[in-house]
């Protein structure tokens, strides 16, 4: 499947956010949002005039599509589908790209980022209720377990990923389980909103409404 394979840092600073492309490097100081919260490009500096309208609502998908790293056709298929549900589209959006495989594995801390975590599942690392899924894209539901297959525990990099994760906070609704962190349950559908990345999925439906 197609991906964005430039540099990262660049998609933060043309949104003026910190999307969390690259692991623990967002956290640190290192952050090139905290040290050049500009746009990139020779003009950068002096181009960030105030966004409205069409705009506003481009640069939000552009954002969402972004954090979850998805290109312009994939995002809106995910966008059609929540479209043909009889919910609300933005709300039901947001909660699509939650319940991917890759980002559930991104959650729960099993890889440092959600391009890792593509990767991570694309490899056939994951099992889903015991059966090896290696569709990165694949939507989760509630009650849905997902583990490490056992030949990946053993290796290097995963005890490596495992303990940098230490203290990693799992969202409300995935469980892990207590005695095995290698496995988690999807107690309960995700509402969608992320206080950390903030998407206004209303400017999103109102792009592709236009
Ligand atoms: Fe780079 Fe992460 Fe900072 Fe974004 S949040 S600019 S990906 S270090």
């Amino acid at each position: 499947m197609a991906r964005y394979r430039g540099p990262v840092c660049r998609l933060c600073r043309r949104e003026g956010a910190k999307l969390f492309l690259k692991g623990q490097r967002c956290l640190t100081p290192k952050c090139a949002i905290d040290k050049r919260n500009f746009a990139p490009g020779a003009h950068g500096k002096a181009r960030r005039s105030r966004v409205q309208g069409y705009g506003l609502q481009l640069r939000e998908k552009q954002k969402a599509k972004r954090v979850y790293g998805l290109l312009e056709k994939q995002f809106r298929s995910t966008f059609r589908r929540a479209e043909r549900q009889r919910t609300v589209t933005g709300a039901t959006l947001l909660q699509l790209l939650e319940r991917r495989l890759d980002n559930v594995v991104y959650r729960l801390g099993f890889a440092p980022s959600r391009a890792a975590a593509r990767l991570f599942v694309g490899h056939g690392h994951v099992e889903v209720n015991g059966r090896r899924v290696n569709v990165p894209s694949a939507t989760l539901n509630a009650g849905d377990v997902v583990r490490v297959a056992d030949r990946t525990r053993k290796k290097d990099f995963f005890k490596q990923v495992m303990e940098e994760a230490e203290g990693h906070v799992v969202p409300d609704w995935l469980m892990r389980e207590p005695e095995d962190p290698a496995t988690a349950k999807v107690a309960t559908l995700p509402t969608g909103e992320d206080p950390q990345l903030r998407i206004r999925d209303q400017l999103i439906v109102e792009l592709y409404s236009r």
